[in-house]
């Protein structure tokens, strides 16, 4: 008898590496699906006291997951397949494709956040009502959960720890080549257009100022590796260069393609390993690998946690932290207005292209949740909509820990303005992003990143009136961000 089998794709826009799609060829006839779930690209409500409402696909990221699906669609075509693309929820319309096409199995990703989790669990009760098996697979780590030296729900919740024992006791996986993709189902229906917009913010471009043009897909994804790491040659220098603010090969840029799954970390773990061999190995190559154990822990840590690690007292169970509210302040944190040049910067670069440096990200949020003591996960929302690498685990992750409720019980609130003078020493950043503040940096680059201690005479000089052509800092951030206030 023919087997028919459904591949639905989620953070695994791929054909390179990709379990799932490996073991869903074995059927005889497969269908590819991608169904955009209006739950995950519209409006999100935060309940509890303090609740709020964000949209949560912003226009860089449903551009970015538009050409994501354009490339996996051509790139099946390209294996003799082709890509389903429906809207509507997951578990309705699974079953009700797996009875068209007569499937007796639907493979997909399986991931570790909440809501994830949730539909997953609601796919499977909907396929098992109509005896259809759900089948997961566990792709998207560069360690499999099954090699790692204990379970995941009772993994280390410090990093350090966690990275010691995968380094000395877990082997990464070979990376799966691409199968032969078996025919689509005799009846298939037609393949559908691709929603576009995807959510409900229109799509947006990337300003040209931004690090580097960030189009999605599996197609540019690998050539972005081969760029980073062989052409340019920049992996030799990766640890000395990945605190950067500007340009295209500071650090390796892969978090949009890692995230939306268009690129594999175990792949990635390939071509360092080959590099090694071929060119060098250095702490710059074990670097990249280091970081890539970051991305795994946060997302075995959601494994472990699960919808605790969204809560404002996150995992610790911080409830002695007296988060405040300010509508007004937090608009202009999100607009990069708050006066503070180095975060101003980031959250203009974050707004106009989707993306911000590590360095920029940490000093934005460490502001609002420690300086200015707004709720966190805010702050956490507003990346989400606006990240084109927004991954939850990543991202709220990171957030927690800044905020001092995550994986991490020390302090780690940031001193912005020395972290502005150590990794922007010229102002560089500052000037491209509040360009209002450049002729500044001729007389002083200090006070580019810190105009409030300007003198009278470099503000005339600069055309800078403070208040006017750029804030003064928000007064709830104290006397230290404006002596002059
Ligand atoms: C507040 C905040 C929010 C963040 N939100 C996200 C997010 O939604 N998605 C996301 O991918 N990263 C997030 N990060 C982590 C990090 O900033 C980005 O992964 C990194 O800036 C991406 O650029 P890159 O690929 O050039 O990184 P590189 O320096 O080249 O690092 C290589 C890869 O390692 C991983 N990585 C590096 N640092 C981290 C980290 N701290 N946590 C997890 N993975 C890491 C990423 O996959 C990255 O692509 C966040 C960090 C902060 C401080």
């Amino acid at each position: 008898m023919t087997s028919t089998a459904i591949v639905r794709f989620r953070r695994d826009l791929r054909l390179h590496d990709n379990p799932t799609l490996v073991a869903a060829s074995e059927a005889d006839r497969l269908l590819p699906v991608f169904v955009v779930d209006p739950r995950r690209v519209g409006e999100r409500e935060y309940g509890g006291p303090d609740s709020f409402r964000y949209q949560r696909l912003g226009g860089h990221r449903a551009r970015f997951l538009r050409e994501s699906l354009g490339d996996l669609r051509d790139r099946l075509r390209g294996h003799g397949s082709d890509l389903l693309v429906r809207r509507g929820h997951p578990e309705d319309v699974l079953p009700e494709l797996a009875s068209e096409v007569g499937a007796d199995a639907v493979h997909e990703q399986t991931l570790p956040t909440t809501e994830e989790r949730q539909t997953g669990a609601a796919v499977g009760d909907a396929l098992a009502a109509e005896d259809v098996a759900r089948r997961t697979h566990w792709t998207h780590t560069l360690h499999h959960p099954d090699d790692l030296p204990v379970q995941p729900t009772v993994i280390d919740d410090t990093f350090t720890p966690f990275r010691r024992r995968v380094e000395a006791e877990s082997e990464v996986r070979e990376p799966v080549g691409v199968p032969d993709l078996p025919p689509l189902p005799d009846d298939a229906p037609d393949a559908g257009e691709l929603p576009d917009p995807l959510g409900s913010a229109p799509e947006q471009s990337a300003d040209e100022r931004g690090v580097l043009p960030l189009h999605g897909g599996e197609t540019r994804a690998l050539e972005r590796v081969e760029e980073y790491v062989w052409t340019g040659d920049h992996l030799r220098e990766y640890r000395e260069t990945r605190n950067g603010l500007v340009g295209a090969d500071y650090s390796a840029k892969f978090s949009p393609w890692l995230a939306a799954g268009c690129l594999s970390p175990r792949f990635v773990a390939d071509e360092v390993d080959r590099y090694e061999a071929e060119r060098v190995a250095n702490d710059s190559t074990y670097w990249l690998l280091f970081e890539l154990r970051w991305r795994d822990f946060f997302q075995f840590q959601f494994l472990k946690h699960g919808g605790q690690q969204f809560r404002r007292e996150g995992i610790r169970n911080r409830t002695d932290i007296d988060w405040r509210w300010d509508e007004r302040v937090f608009q202009r944190w999100a607009a990069g207005e708050t006066g503070v040049p180095f975060v101003d910067a980031a959250m203009r670069e974050l707004a106009a292209t989707g993306y911000t440096s590590n360095r920029a990200r940490q000093n934005a949020a460490s502001l609002l949740a420690n300086d200015l003591r707004l709720d966190w996960r805010r702050g956490a929302a507003h990346f989400e909509t606006l990240l084109v690498d927004y991954d939850p685990a990543s991202n709220y992750g990171n957030w927690a820990y800044i905020a001092g409720v995550g994986n991490d019980s020390r302090d780690r609130a940031f001193d912005v303005l020395s972290q502005g003078e150590r990794y922007d020493p010229d102002a560089g950043f500052v000037a491209r992003w509040c360009p209002e503040l450049a002729d500044l940096a001729a007389v002083d680059p200090g006070y580019t990143r810190e105009p409030w201690t300007a003198p009278s005479g470099a503000l005339v000089d600069a055309g800078v009136e403070l208040g006017v052509d750029y804030p003064r800092p928000i007064p709830a951030l104290g006397d230290r961000y404006d002596a002059m206030s």
